[in-house]
Order: structure tokens, then sequence, then C-alpha cells
């Protein structure tokens, strides 16, 4: 009885493995990949380290070999990290941290009460005003903060209001002020990212919410830490050898860093970017590891690509397996909708072309996606680098369908629909499969 009970479980159990790669195991590995623990898996609280671990884990878990002695390709790289509290103040108000302001990852630390300097988009575009402010505020510079309101510009030329635009992009890294640093008043908070993260800044910078700041405020307090230091990424690299042609590789790859936290309590979760391709390529691992290919598959989880595709561009100097013996390269990247169907980027010309035609023939044959579309190629995501080394290489993302903002706190795995997340696993597995 026991016997007859402990077989039919594990019979439950095996069919439970065959059928586990769908949108529900995706969901626990997005769920956990953009939650609060991983901190937007960056650097603060070792999130990216975290993240690299629950793959690596999975990856063992499913049988799937490391792809060298071990799953990891280590590199190291200068990092900023926002720990602890943050806290905002104008005038004595309150500021709320994420939704009313947001501090540049690369800013120096502040922990004081400020003056508030104001300098108009006219100003800054004027060096002698810009010596004149220098020269009338010397003394209480290193204890102010210039604050220049981007939302109220008005220049008659066009050529002056070119010329501001370049200078406010220019103050992010250099700044001819002498203060501790600056505050931009924005509508609503830019898209955000990490580049120029790597370096020492003189300056903090800090965007704000006009309307929380009011005519009348003389002063800001500002309190966090934000510290540069080296920190070690991870490459998770993982392979299911080829039962006709192991020394032909498809590879499968996907970054799973994402923008990291500003302090202990915002982060961004990155559900759809790109828990959402984790996910994926976890289950295709998982799939694959069940239905062995002709050729080798080889699955890359690339660190760093937020930063500037770190990760992808150090395992093409730095390859684990030879780039010629690369038969394709498919790069997931922001799987969370689809409701529109697929983005195939550099599919229009050579072995792209090749992969979108093919494709389209699967496609039209099962109908599992309402388009698949085509653009050039672009260094939008970690095949690139791949591209520049003549490794055929295509890179996917979903098009429409509901997902949280792009580079924004409302990435969540809530807002992450994934609709059609399975339709394109059977689109992929049916194509990759089939390789002759
Ligand atoms: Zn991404």
């Amino acid at each position: 009885m026991k016997k007859l009970f402990l077989s039919i479980l594990c019979a439950g159990g095996l069919s439970l493995i065959v059928y586990a790669q769908d949108s529900t195991t995706a969901r626990e590995h997005i769920k956990y990949l953009s939650s609060k623990e991983l901190h937007g898996r960056g650097v603060a609280y070792d999130g990216e380290h975290l993240a690299a671990e629950y793959i690596r884990k999975n990856l063992e878990s499913f049988g799937v070999e490391p792809l060298s002695e071990e799953y990891f390709q280590k590199y190291e790289k200068p990092a900023f990290s926002m720990e602890g509290n943050v806290i905002g103040k104008a005038e004595g108000r309150s500021l709320l941290a994420g939704e009313d302001f947001r501090i540049m990852p690369f800013s120096q630390p502040l922990n004081d009460k400020y003056r508030l300097i104001r300098v108009s988009p006219s100003d800054l575009i004027d060096n002698k005003k810009i010596n004149e402010i220098n020269k009338k505020y010397a003394n209480i510079l290193p204890h102010s903060l210039i604050y220049i309101d981007n939302t109220n510009v008005n220049f008659k030329k066009d050529k002056d209001e070119k010329k501001y635009k370049e200078v406010l992009a220019k103050l992010k890294f250099s700044s001819p002020f002498k203060a501790a640093g600056i505050i931009e008043g924005v509508d609503k908070m830019p898209t955000w990212g990490l580049a120029g993260t790597f370096h020492e800044s003189n300056l903090a910078y800090i965007y704000v919410k006009a309307d929380k700041i009011s005519h009348k405020d003389k002063s800001v307090e500002f309190y966090y830490n934000n510290k540069l230091a080296d920190y070690i990424h991870y490459n998770v690299c993982g392979m299911i050898p080829g039962t006709e042609f192991p020394e032909q590789y498809i590879v499968l790859t996907c970054h799973y860093d994402h923008l990291g936290a500003m302090g202990e309590n915002v982060y961004f979760p990155g559900a759809h970017d790109n828990a959402s391709g984790c996910a994926f390529v976890l289950n295709m691992a998982q799939y694959f590891r069940e239905h062995p290919c002709k050729y080798s598959v080889v699955f890359l989880f690339f660190s760093g690509e937020e930063s500037g595709l770190l990760g992808s561009k150090y395992f093409v100097e730095n390859p684990l397996i030879p780039l010629g013996n690369i038969k394709y390269l498919i790069n997931f990247d922001l799987l969370g909708g689809g409701n529109d169907g697929i983005m195939l980027v550099n599919s229009t010309e050579g072995k792209g072309l090749e992969l979108y035609e093919r494709l389209k023939v699967f496609n039209e044959e099962l109908q599992l996606l309402p388009k698949i579309s085509q653009r050039s190629n672009a260094a939008n995501s970690d095949h690139y680098f791949f591209t520049k080394h003549k490794v055929p290489a295509i890179f996917l993302y979903t098009m429409g369908g509901k997902v949280g903002g792009y580079h924004d706190t409302s990435d969540t795995n809530e807002n992450c629909s994934l609709t059609m997340f399975d339709n394109i696993f059977k689109l992929f597995t049916t194509m990759i499969g089939k390789e002759e």
C-alpha cells in the first residue's frame, strides 16, 4: 500500500517536472527576483549576488552542468551602493523618498541642512552669471544646493534652449558651481539608469518634484550615505551537452541584474526588466534538461547589463566556449507582456533574418503570437557585443500587454501580466527542438 502510494506520488512528481516549465513556475522566479529581499538586484544589500546564487542553485537542481569548472564567471568593477536611511526635507517638510525625490546613483553623500540657491535656466547658459553666483555666494556655497526648476523653461530662441539642455545634461558629471550639489525640479521622475556610475562625482544630483518646493523655501535637508567600492560581479553560466553535435552551441541569454536601491525603503524591482527573462531562460534550462537537443544548449545569465552591458562584454572578451562554434544566440530581455507580439532586434539581415523567417513559419503553424516584428541591430541589450564578434545573435522583447513602468519603481511582479509567456516558450522550444 505504502509502496503503491509512493510510486503514484513519483509518477505524479515526474509529470510535475515535465510540465513545470510554464508561467506558473516563472511567476515564482519573478516573485523572488523582484522581491524586496533582493533590493532591485544591484550592489546595495548584495541583491545582485543573492540573485546570482538563486539562479545557480536552480541550474544545479535541474541538473544543468556548469559551463566551466563552476557556474560563476567573475569580474570586478567599481560601483556605488546606497544603503540605510534616506531622508529629504524642504523647509522642514518631509519629502517622500522615491516619490517626491530621487538621488542619482553616483551622488556624493549628503548629511545636513543646506541653503537653497535658485539658478534660472537663462543664468545656467551664461558663464558670466555662473561666475557671479560663485563669487556672490562663495562663503556659503559648500553648504548650499543649487536649485534649477526644469519645469519652468521659456527660451525665446531655439539655440538657447538647445544649449540649456546640453549644459543641464553635463551638469550631472561636472558642475561649474562650487555647491554641494544640484537639485533639478521636475514634473515627473525621469527614466532611471546607471550610466556613469563607476566614477567618483564631485556633487550630489537630486531630482525633486517641483511642486514640493515652494518659491519661499530657503533650505532643504538631505541625509543619506552612498559609497563607491570595487564589486565582484558574476555571470552565471550553464550547459546541457548536445546529443549529436556537442561542440556546436545554441546560446540562450538574459541579464539578471537591475537598478538596485535608493536606501532601505526604495528599490527598483525589475520584474519585467528582467526577472521575466531570467524566469524564461531558467524554464528553458529545465525543459532542455528533460528534452536534450542535438546541439549543446548554453544558458548565460549576465550581470552588469544596466551599467552598460558589462557582463556580456566581459564574456565576449573572455569566452568560456569558442565564439566561432555558436550556431546562434538569442537574448531574452523584457518578457513580461506580449499582447502585441514580440520584437526581434537584429533580424533584418543575415542569420537574424533567417531566424525571423523560421520563427514566422512555426508561429503561423502553431498560432501562438499575434505578431513577430523586426528591427535592425542596436546596442540595447546583451546580444550586442556578440554581434560585434560576428556571432549570429538576436534580442527578443515583448510588445504591449500590461507591465510596470520602464526603469521605474512600478516595475513589479503584480504589474507583469506574462500574457504571452507560455506561447513564446512554446515557439522557441519548438524551433530549437527541431534543429537538425
Ligand atoms: Zn533589461
